[in-house]
């Protein structure tokens, strides 16, 4: 598979009168076309900074940061970055531009000079791809977190991106709201392919991520699949970071001297490990 992202050697200071206080130093990684990978980490760890660097929104001030082997302190190609990947953020209350919902949507398309003609329908099928083309003639302030936060998704999904990044866009929302971006999320991957790179801090929302990323104190961390991450709970309390509830159970159980199965992350699979038991 090809890295739609990579990232190379990338340290970076908000200020340049402070070159050493660092939000990312020296970090390394890549990211495969077609792949949902979760980035985890405390608060300060350097996530919002990184996930700023994937679409040119910030540029290093050491290293690179390359999308589809363009590098995004290259002007020249910063329109075509911002058009490969799209980016969703915490708060939806901030990313609503416009009072009507079809015309939020509207919005980042028209910036892009599409084609007037065009942009209705294009604006139609992303409504439609969250399920939201019933509100299209609705005031954003008047639909739930969830609801909002999957219009911003469906603004980001006009513009077709191949790649969208979700910094903590599940932390406002209550757990419909939550479950809702998390299944478009998927759905966006499994059926057009779309690259996700999540942010988040809640570990149980990255149990089915292809790979999990873990940042620490602005510095790359490691690297692996939930199964490996969730293996060692004790490293990622040590991280902060919390853990699954049924991971932390299966974890207590093998520490009592049961024979509990490493893969368990769902509560199927620890009822399953638990039956098997006898
Ligand atoms: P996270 O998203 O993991 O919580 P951030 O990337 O927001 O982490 O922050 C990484 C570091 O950079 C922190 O020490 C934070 O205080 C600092 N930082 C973040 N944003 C700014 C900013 N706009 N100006 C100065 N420092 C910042
Ligand atoms: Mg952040």
């Amino acid at each position: 598979m090809n890295n739609i992202i990579e990232v190379k050697n990338l340290s970076f200071a908000y200020d340049s009168d402070e070159p050493d206080k660092k939000a990312l130093e020296n970090v390394s990684l890549s990211i495969r076309e077609g792949e949902f990978v979760g980035i985890v980490g405390h608060n300060g760890s350097g996530k919002s900074t990184l996930a700023k660097m994937f679409n040119g929104l910030l540029l290093p001030t050491q290293g690179d940061v390359f999308v589809m082997g363009m590098n995004t302190k290259d002007e020249d190609s910063l329109i075509d970055v911002r058009r490969t990947v799209g980016m969703v953020f915490q708060n939806p209350d901030n990313q609503m531009v416009a009072t009507i919902v079809e015309e939020d949507v509207a919005f980042g398309v028209e910036n892009l000079g599409v084609e007037q003609s065009k942009i209705r329908g294009v604006v139609e099928d992303a409504l439609r791809a969250v399920d939201m083309f019933e509100f299209k003639g609705q005031k954003p302030h008047q639909l739930s977190g969830g609801q909002k936060q999957r219009i911003a998704i469906a603004g980001i999904i006009a513009m077709k991106p191949k790649c969208i990044v979700f910094d903590e866009s599940t932390a406002m929302l209550d757990p419909v709201g939550r479950s809702e971006v998390l299944s478009q999320m998927h759905k966006l991957n499994k059926e057009d392919g779309v690259t996700i790179i999540f942010i988040t801090h809640y570990m149980e929302e990255l149990i089915d991520a292809d790979r999990i990323i873990i940042m620490n104190d602005g510095s790359y961390y490691k690297e692996g699949t939930p199964v490996e991450i969730f293996s060692d709970t004790d490293e990622l309390k040590k991280l902060r970071l919390n853990v699954p509830e049924t991971v932390e159970l299966a974890d207590g159980l093998r520490k009592a001297g049961m024979n509990i199965s490493h893969n368990v992350l769902t509560k199927e699979d620890l009822v399953e490990a638990i039956c098997q038991l006898k």
